[in-house]
């Protein structure tokens, strides 16, 4: 019978696969959580995902977008992917259980690599005569992703002028309010340029593709975070460290700004073995250009600083790395 052979065969090629006979070898599927497409995580790990599964034997990787930071962990946690990116800030609260964390304590986190500075750009139009993070009051802004680290940064910033979230249109009977809207970094480019709302949060690499959109038609301003308040903010949470903006890094900023930056960085779980994140993470090393080109950002990915302020457990892999290449 025709459709009994067929079906025999289909059988041994599943099983030849599942032996990895075929292949010649066991594929490992390694699952990289990033941010949306807009964004810098996407990009970068998306060519770490390229450099993981055309360098590492066995290896195939791919780079899913996601809300990024908090969800990422979250994803981790689940099991449904192996590495995430995230911010620093957001791996020390989940490591140790603090703010979002505080019921569930991520204790199997482990830290892979610190990346690149992720700078807090708070981005509105010339039009709304919106100055400083004090005039957000008021106003409909963009907040980040749900699950995003640009949420965390945006309610812990409008915190520190006294402003905090109404999810309603009631908003003239709160002044101390933002009308916050959870968008993506896209959708958020997309209806700040079409006037749905006034102001966008965008913590990401410096230039950001969202944000080079909305510069590209419309007269874009960067809100600074003055260096006072951001010496008070650091108080609390001292992850914020003080950067600026430089001038022209998007079209017709003219003026540099500033603000805060906090750190990208690449994580992974205890749960992981040793021989494929030490795999994983050299790769990575051997193949900056790769990032280069993905992104401008991933020239401020070095060795040098890999290890530089990890506010978490590194992975026995990654480490044994650092160590064999002499990087503290
Ligand atoms: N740091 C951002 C977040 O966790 C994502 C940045 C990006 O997508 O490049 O919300």
């Amino acid at each position: 019978m025709r459709a009994d052979r067929v079906r025999v065969w289909v059988v041994l090629a599943a099983v030849l696969l599942l032996s990895g006979v075929a292949g010649g070898q066991q594929r490992r599927f390694v699952n990289l959580a990033t941010g949306g497409t807009a964004g810098v995580y996407f990009p970068i790990g998306s060519a770490l995902a390229r450099i993981w599964t055309e360098r590492v034997p066995g290896v195939q990787a791919t780079a899913q977008s996601t809300g990024a930071s908090v969800a990422n962990i979250r994803l981790l946690q689940r099991g449904d992917v192996d590495v995430a990116m995230v911010q620093n800030d957001i791996a020390y609260y989940a490591f140790h259980g603090i703010e979002m964390f505080s019921r569930d304590p991520q204790t199997r986190l482990r830290g892979m690599a610190m990346l690149y500075p992720e700078t807090i750009q708070i981005v509105t139009l010339r039009q709304k005569n919106i100055r400083s993070v004090a005039d957000l009051a008021g106003k409909r802004v963009a907040v980040g992703a749900p699950g995003s680290g640009t949420e965390v940064n945006a309610r812990q910033i409008l915190r520190l002028y006294g402003i905090g979230y109404v999810q309603t249109r009631q908003i003239h009977e709160l002044p101390r309010t933002v009308q916050a809207d959870f968008l993506s970094f896209a959708e958020a480019a997309d209806q700040l340029k079409d006037g749905v709302i006034d102001a966008a949060f965008i913590t990401a690499g410096v230039p950001t593709a969202a944000v080079q959109d909305i510069a590209a038609s419309r007269d874009l301003v960067l809100v600074p975070v003055p260096a006072a308040d951001v010496a008070r903010l650091r108080e609390r949470y001292p992850y914020y460290t003080p950067v600026t903006i430089e001038a022209n890094s998007y079209r017709g900023q003219t003026e540099p700004v500033p603000t805060v930056a906090v750190m990208a960085m690449l994580v992974t779980r205890s749960d992981l073995p040793e021989d494929l994140v030490y795999e994983l993470t050299k790769a990575m090393w051997e193949n900056l250009s790769t990032l280069q080109q993905a992104h401008a950002r991933a020239r401020d990915i070095r060795p040098e600083t890999a290890r530089a302020g990890m506010p978490i457990t590194m992975h026995a892999g990654a480490l044994r790395y650092y160590r064999e290449r002499g990087i503290r």
